[in-house]
């Protein structure tokens, strides 16, 4: 989880992360509905449900990076984000952006692990949801996507009081479909 980005992995998360486009591109796909604290990344999922950011192709292949990574990059800086073991959603919810207390923090995988395991046991708490993680972010990823009844699908979900974000451009998303995170 803390692998350490490959070198040409490293140059483009510098490029990027002063690229105009890209840093619009990122805020783009988020949105914040008013009485909902959470960033919802609504673009293409990780393994584990995370945002996955594409952020460029380089000799025909692919370079993405967990979304909330990119985001905590912009605010705090690439090295800050190397340098810290793991970032964890105080929120535990995968897709959030934000990057604040009771959101993304900075965490290590031991002490993940533990809060992990403390909330998981709450009754109707996020991560006791069998779809897991990655499932539960799906079905509201594509729910807001669709538009609608997203809000009462998100308050269904477990989530809490959270905020639902989407904008991503048609021809990003499809871009992005399916696409693996490399970091
Ligand atoms: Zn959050």
């Amino acid at each position: 989880m803390s692998r350490r980005p490959s070198q040409v992995s490293q140059a483009v998360l510098a490029w990027a992360l002063t690229d105009p486009d890209t840093v619009a591109r990122y805020r783009q796909m988020i949105e914040v509905v008013p009485g909902w604290t959470c960033a919802w990344c609504t673009g293409a999922l990780s393994g584990r449900g995370h945002g996955c950011f594409w952020l460029a192709s380089v000799d025909g292949r692919d370079v993405a990076i967990i979304a909330h990574r990119f985001g905590f990059a912009l605010e705090h800086g690439r090295e800050e984000l190397l340098a810290v073991p793991l970032l964890g959603h105080r929120c535990d919810n995968p897709l959030c952006q934000l990057i604040a207390p009771r959101h993304v923090v900075r965490s290590s995988p031991s002490k993940n692990r533990r809060e992990w395991a403390t909330r998981r046991r709450l009754a109707g708490g996020a991560l006791a949801d069998r779809r897991g993680a990655r499932g539960r972010a799906r079905e509201v990823r594509d729910a807001i996507r669709a538009g609608g009844d997203a809000l009462d699908l998100v308050a269904a979900s477990g989530f809490g009081q959270d905020g639902v974000q989407l904008a991503c451009t048609a021809a990003w998303r499809a871009r992005v479909a399916g696409l693996e995170c490399l970091t």
